[in-house]
């Protein structure tokens, strides 16, 4: 900008002293021209008249041979010439100024001189004896005037020229200072050219536009921000090239990445295993694709997608899901139905075996009661079994519809020993109720399955002649009830393992129990908020703790 102005104020400069020299040039050339054609006449004059007095004497008499002087006859012969021999001359009636002479006294041309081989001023005078005298000078002495009078002059121009050199850089950096001084973030303060205005105000519009769209466009990044971060579930944005555009620390967490990784690296820097290098794969294809990922005992599932802009792929988005729960509860419900299939199996073969055995007449008539009886047992077996799934089916799709009601452990459990007293009585057992009232929150008919499950194992794995001492306490806790036995109890390493569905410690010690009552008690505790602890030793006995929340506090 600074050399544009610089190089078009010169230029303007030079044009203005180019012109002026022109013009100059010319005036002065008009000027000595006229001069030289007055000194040309009034020299021929002054000549003329010293041939008319003397007549070639005062030609030949030491004429000064600056200028050239020709004498012609009237007739055209040239009688006389200072610098060439008029002997050798032709004829000079034919030229202009000599027959304009000749014609009306006197005559001027300009020409090109042969003899003399340049530009030539002439004037002739004709004089009383009809002779012409022609007196010329060259154009030559009019420039070499000119240049004389222009030497002074081109000084001054070439002083001119660095002075105009000068101002044009002054000028030229003046002009561009304040455009330069121009603060663009903040225009509003800056005092600059009127002519500017316009620009400034515009350029203040526009800033104040980028701002409120730098502010949107934050917003929108915070918001976006929160919303991933906040999600349980990985997002990854990639592009064509597999490079991280985004990512959330979920998704840094869910497959084990630094938590400053990511973004700008490629998302094989994340994870390297085959089923994600085909979903990517996949994903940059155009084509949608899942697959899961485990590893460390977690399961990842990736959902990867193509991204589209304009029908042209551009990069990928994958969710990462930690399914490791649902893959867990999957195995849970896959284990569970093979084992239901088979815990229902036992007893069904028993009571076909043995009803086959009847229908065939095999039986003796004394012995009917005993495979009756054998069916009979089966059957209730089945039942139990039957019962208990749908009870841990409910408890699994949320619970039974029971209405929540405040009890008194105490009372229940009074009433469940009841329940338990008569197999209790059969081994020898003792029960004990102590404590006392103890109120909790919670679906009755649960509680009851609750501690009804917990007294029935108590005596089922009892020895002969033990004991069974429940426990209902009111704490500054809440309610809690405890029921330990003096049985054969259970071993550490297995003690997490008798809340597992049909877990049984030692099948030929399960006395016939279906495997799911400590499920049951674990699941129903879960649905009231409650807490199930165990301590046990083999040999000594167990104790189980049910911990309720503070009435008042419970999950309704
Ligand atoms: P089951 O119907 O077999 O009793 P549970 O789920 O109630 O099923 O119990 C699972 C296993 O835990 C039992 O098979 C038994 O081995 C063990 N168990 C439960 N309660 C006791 C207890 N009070 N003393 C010793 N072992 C017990």
């Amino acid at each position: 900008m600074t050399k544009r102005i610089f190089r078009s104020i010169l230029a303007v400069a030079l044009a203005v002293l180019l012109a002026s020299l022109g013009l100059i040039v010319g005036v002065l050339h008009g000027y000595f021209e006229d001069r030289v054609a007055w000194e040309l006449e009034s020299r021929t004059g002054y000549i003329a008249r010293g041939v008319e007095r003397e007549g070639m004497d005062y030609l030949t008499s030491g004429l000064s041979r600056d200028c050239r002087v020709t004498w012609v006859a009237s007739d055209g012969t040239v009688l006389y010439d200072n610098w060439q021999d008029a002997a050798t001359m032709e004829n000079h009636g034919q030229r202009e100024e000599i027959r304009e002479a000749m014609e009306i006294g006197k005559g001027r041309a300009s020409r090109y001189s042969d003899t003399l081989a340049e530009e030539t001023l002439y004037y002739a005078v004709r004089l009383s004896d009809g002779s012409v005298l022609r007196v010329s000078d060259t154009q030559y002495s009019v420039w070499r005037m000119v240049l004389q009078a222009l030497q002074p002059m081109a000084l001054v121009m070439a002083l001119a020229f660095c002075l105009a050199l000068w101002l044009a850089s002054r000028l030229a950096r003046q002009l561009v200072a304040p455009i330069n001084a121009i603060d663009l973030n903040n225009v509003g303060t800056v005092e600059s050219y009127e002519e500017l205005a316009p620009l400034l105000s515009k350029i203040r519009g526009q800033n104040r536009q980028i701002r409120q769209q730098m502010a949107d466009l934050k917003r929108q990044q915070e918001e976006f921000a929160a919303i991933t971060e906040n999600m349980s579930e990985g997002l990854l944005v990639i592009d064509r090239e597999t490079r991280v555009l985004s990512r959330n620390s979920a998704a840094l967490r869910l497959l084990g990445g630094r938590p400053d990784g990511g973004v700008g690296e490629s998302v094989y820097t994340l994870d390297r295993e085959a089923p994600f290098r085909r979903c990517v794969e996949e994903a940059l294809a155009g084509r949608r694709c899942e697959g899961l990922l485990e590893k460390e005992g977690c399961c990842r599932q990736i959902i990867a997608s193509p991204v589209e802009q304009d029908g042209a792929l551009v990069g990928a988005v994958l969710i990462i899901l930690d399914v490791t729960e649902k893959e867990q509860r999957d195995q849970l419900r896959r284990e569970f139905t093979a084992n239901v299939s088979h815990e229902l199996k036992t007893p069904l073969t028993s009571i076909l075996g043995t009803a086959e055995i009847l229908e065939n007449g095999l039986v003796k008539p004394e012995d009917v009661g005993h495979f009756a009886g054998n069916i009979h047992r089966e059957a209730e077996r089945l039942i139990g079994l039957v019962n208990d799934i749908i009870k841990l089916s409910r408890l699994d799709e949320g619970g039974p519809t029971g209405q929540w009601e405040t009890v008194d452990l105490y009372a229940l459990a009074e009433k469940v020993l009841d329940q338990v007293a008569a197999a209790a009585e059969r081994k020898h057992v003792t029960l004990k109720l102590e404590g006392g009232p103890a109120m909790a929150r919670g679906v009755p008919q649960i509680l009851e399955e609750i501690l009804y499950n917990l007294c029935d194992n108590a005596v089922a794995y009892n020895v002969e002649g033990g004991s069974v001492t429940v426990t209902a306490a009111d704490t500054p806790q809440g309610a809690r009830v405890t029921v330990a036995d003096t049985g054969i109890g259970i071993p550490r390493e297995v003690q997490e393992r008798v809340f597992e569905r049909f877990y049984r410690v030692d099948k030929s010690h399960s006395a016939g129990g279906t495997g799911l009552g400590l499920s049951i008690v674990k699941h129903g505790a879960a649905y009231l908020g409650a807490r199930v602890s165990l301590t046990s030793r083999p040999g000594q006995g167990s104790t189980f703790t049910v911990e309720f929340p503070k009435v008042g506090k419970a999950t309704e």
